[in-house]
């Protein structure tokens, strides 16, 4: 076994990894999908038990020596149920699409009828777009917003009466309001769908108990672990008693192998953080601070889709500043600003240079960045757009970025 420290076998990958955590440190990372971890999350998942194979569930086990695992992945389980209520979890997913996928194969046959969100409308990619496999698989159908920008219950249930879909999915990653499932519920129940919530970016605010939680009403709910959850990159499923079996199968052996053990126990250590009083404050702080940057655009004059935000994220229409969603990343890249491009409901431009930008405030606040920071920001924001086309200017913006992120020290205890 090679005894050499990483930093002196391979100083590629060693500075490669210091680069990117100078480059977390030093930017305003505003990716709404994006989080920072505790060390105690980064500890677990640097862990031995990545050495363990461990195919099938806790107590019930291909493979021996599983009596330490199965603690960590049953811990995983336990806590999950506590913070969401649910009455059975599968921790095994690799990511948040893998749990998509499992829950498809797992509740329907080949060319059976999905009614999901219009992608353009805040969908995600996992949600049957064209693009992916899923898409030749299943056939996905679409419901919309309105023009005030909530989900339309009424577009919803005509097209659920229309092509009796077999499950009715509700879930975004672009869209910036609450939802209300038990009017989806209701719908479902009137036309014989099973339904699912992809709650993937707001898993964290639900669990802390801000945004409405589906868990109690629907038959499967799926997240990631890994946004506003705070956890590592990771899946979870979460369903009815009624629908474990299935589900338990279709991650495995149906749908994937051996469990990552590693992930599990720092999956299980983040749900042991988000059970704690101050992730509510967290969570709480999530809103406040994506409130205020709303409230500061809105004085900018610029154009807030969906009416506005219940949740952590803005997706705004920057061409009336006489700009495309790219140019716009351009230019907020140049000035240390990481966020992205993204499509606009029914959008006239293309994927690859849409009208819009998206962008939140969870990894912000888990530095501890309040009101007056966002106020801050929204201000260089602003300015950033103004003055896209000037480098120098941009660049000047990037020292200020790096000021304010002097001030919220991400990582001290990291060796660099
Ligand atoms: C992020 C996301 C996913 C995919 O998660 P990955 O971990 O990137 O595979 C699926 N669904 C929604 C709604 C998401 O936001």
């Amino acid at each position: 076994m090679n005894k050499i420290p990483l930093q002196n076998f391979d100083p590629e990958v060693a500075g490669a990894i210091r680069h990117e955590l100078a480059r977390q440190e030093s930017g305003l990372e505003m990716i709404p999908s994006e989080n920072f971890v505790s060390l105690a999350v980064l500890e677990a998942l640097g862990s031995v038990t990545t050495n363990k194979y461990s195919e099938g569930y806790p107590g019930n086990r291909y493979y021996g020596g599983c009596e330490y695992i199965d603690i960590i992945e049953q811990l995983a389980i336990d806590r999950a149920k506590q913070l969401f209520g649910a009455e059975h979890v599968n921790v095994q997913p690799l990511s948040g699409a893998p749990a998509n996928i499992a829950v498809y194969l797992g509740l329907m046959e080949p060319g059976d009828t999905i009614l999901g969100m219009d992608l353009s409308h805040g969908g995600h990619l996992t949600h049957g777009h064209p693009v992916t496999y899923m898409a030749k698989i299943f056939n996905f159908i679409r419901y919309k917003t309105d023009a005030e920008g909530k989900i339309d219950l009424d577009h919803l249930r005509q097209m659920a009466l229309e092509h009796r879909p077999k499950v009715i999915l509700v879930g975004y990653s672009a869209y910036s309001r609450d939802i209300d499932y038990a009017a989806v519920k209701q719908i479902a129940e009137e036309v014989g769908a099973i339904t699912i919530a992809d709650i993937a970016h707001i898993a964290g605010i639900i669990a802390a108990g801000h945004m409405n939680n589906p868990v109690p009403l629907f038959d499967v709910v799926l997240t990631t672990t890994h946004k506003t959850l705070r956890g590592p990159r990771g899946g979870m499923i979460m369903c009815r008693e009624k629908f474990a079996k299935i589900l338990d199968k279709a991650v495995f052996p149906g749908f994937q192998g051996g469990p990552h053990e590693n992930v599990i126990a720092a999956k299980a250590v983040a749900f042991k953080e988000a059970l704690q009083p101050d992730f509510k404050t967290y969570a709480k702080q999530i809103l406040l601070n994506a409130k205020t940057l709303e409230r500061k655009f809105r004085e900018y004059g610029y154009r807030i889709m969906f009416g506005g935000t219940d949740n952590h994220l803005l997706l705004v229409d920057v061409t009336p500043q006489g700009l495309t969603g790219k140019e716009a990343q351009l230019a907020f890249d140049k000035a240390g600003i990481t966020l992205n491009k993204n499509m606009i409901p029914d959008d006239p431009r293309s994927p690859m240079n849409p009208s819009g930008i998206r962008f939140g405030t969870p990894a912000l606040t888990t530095r501890g960045m309040k009101e007056p920071e966002m106020e801050l920001i929204a201000g260089m924001m602003n300015e950033v757009v103004e003055h896209r086309a000037d480098d120098a200017y941009l660049l000047g913006v990037k020292e200020r970025v790096g000021e304010l992120t002097r001030r919220f020290p991400l990582y001290p205890e990291l060796a660099r």
